[in-house]
Formats: structure tokens, sequence, C-alpha cells
């Protein structure tokens, strides 16, 4: 049985304060409103995680993530994080491939791999993102794009270390722009991504894998989208730093 996930990216948002603040009423929120079995995750900035691990020690169903990770184990990278460190402090997931970071820093398909490799190395699962620009969309390549996201990043992992991966579809088009993919866009497209990691790894790991949906997910959208077949929760940028509207979200599956 697949884990429902709704996990927040806070991107580079937050003081310390704001975040530990964040932090706290959503954990205490969730201790009474949440009932079911999803997970939520909260995927901060670095800085907070040492800190926001300590609230969460110990709450059913809360979890903490990063945003990145480098993919060496350790040594001279300036201004960066490893997977060991961000385990050590208590996180136990990682955003890798972020459109952010596919477009902004660069990071290709092969930096994404051995991210990966570094993720699973350390005991971080990660939340691996996919998804096409807007130009992709309309020129109806978007299969093609995803299916490439996932052979370069994940394909070369065996079927014990696929199954610790979290996939997040995340049409590029609708992260933060208020554009939300409908829930039939998000269910076709998740429904390829399931027989894709069937092709290579089988319909029972298929069946097992959670996919996320991420693009200006709200309040408002959750439910429709989450009860499609093929979606088990949501990555929630904006909608992820109200503790209100990130709740409604993740009540989504009480
Ligand atoms: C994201 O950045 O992962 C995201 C889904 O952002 P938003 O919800 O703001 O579109």
């Amino acid at each position: 049985m697949r884990k429902n996930i709704v996990a927040g990216n806070w991107k580079m948002n937050l003081t310390y304060e704001q975040g530990v603040s964040l932090f706290s009423e959503i954990v205490n929120m969730a201790k009474d409103e949440v009932v079911g079995e999803q997970e939520v995750v909260v995927c901060s900035p670095a800085i907070h995680l040492s800190s926001i691990a300590k609230l969460s020690s110990g709450v059913k169903n809360v979890h903490i993530g990063a945003q990145n990770i480098h993919e060496a184990e350790a040594g001279a990278f300036t201004g960066e994080i490893s997977g060991a460190q961000v385990k050590s402090v208590g996180a136990e997931y990682v955003i890798l491939g972020h459109s952010e970071r596919r477009a902004i820093f660069k990071e290709t398909d092969a930096l994404l791999a051995e991210k990966t490799n570094a993720a699973l190395k350390n005991g971080l699962a990660p939340i691996f993102c996919i998804g096409e620009t807007k130009e992709e969309r309309e020129s109806g390549r978007f299969f093609d794009v995803i299916k490439t996201q996932l052979e370069g990043g994940l394909f070369h992992l065996s079927e014990s270390e696929f199954k610790r991966v979290v996939l997040a579809y995340e049409p590029v088009w609708a992260i933060g722009t208020g554009l939300t993919a409908s829930p039939e866009q998000a269910q076709e497209v998740h429904a390829f991504i399931r027989k894709t990691v069937a092709e290579k790894y089988g319909e029972q790991v298929a069946d097992d894998t959670t996919i996320l949906y991420g693009g200006s997910c709200n309040p408002s959208n959750a439910q429709n989208l989450f009860s499609q077949e093929d979606i088990d929760g949501g990555l929630i940028g904006g909608a992820s730093l109200k503790s209100r509207d990130f709740l409604d979200i993740v009540k989504v599956f009480n």
C-alpha cells in the first residue's frame, strides 16, 4: 500500500524565528487535527532543520526534509551541505530535481542521479521532482520529457533503492503561477509515470510508489486533485507558508 504524503516546500523563505514559529503551529495543529495515516513533511531551509527536528520528534506522522544536498560525501565545497549533514540533524527527506534547481542552478539529470545516490546512501528519501515546461506541454512533448527525467535521474537505481523514492509531478508552468493542472491533466501524467515505473520495476513497485502533485495546489483545489486515482498527495510551495492552508490540504486525507 502506498503512502499519502503532503510535503511543504518553504523554498528560501522565512527567517529562523518565523520558520520555527510556523513549524510549531503546524505540529500543534497536526497533533489535534490529523487523524489519518497521511504523512506531513516540511522541507525547510537548512538553517531551520535542527530546531524543527526537535519540535517534530515523537510527533506521529510529521517529518522534515531538506531542499537540496550536494552529491559528494564531504570536502572542499564551500557553501554546500551534504546528505550526511542533513541526516545528522534528523531530516528524513530531501527534495531533488525541483524545477528551480534544474532551471536556475542548471542541475542536469546526470547530476541528479548522483544526488539521489548520495541521499539514499545517507538514509534520506528523495522527493524527486519531474515535470514539463509550458513550451514542452504546448508542443505535446511532455510524456517524452518526463520519461527522460525518470530514466536519467532514477532508473539506474536497484529495485530496493527505487522503492525509497517519492516522486513529485510538478508541471513547471503551474509552479507559483496560480495556474493549476486540471485534475484530469494531472491524473493523465501520474498514470503515465506509474506505467513507466511499472515497465522498469514491475507492477507491484509501481503500485507502491507515492506520486505527489505540485503546482499551485491550495485548499480549494486539493480535494479534486487528490481524489484522482494516481495522485497520492502534494508538494506544496506557497500554501505551505500558511499553517491553516497547509493543514487544510493535509486534512483532505482525513
Ligand atoms: C513548488 O515549488 O514545489 C510548488 C509546488 O510551488 P507552488 O505550490 O507555490 O506552486
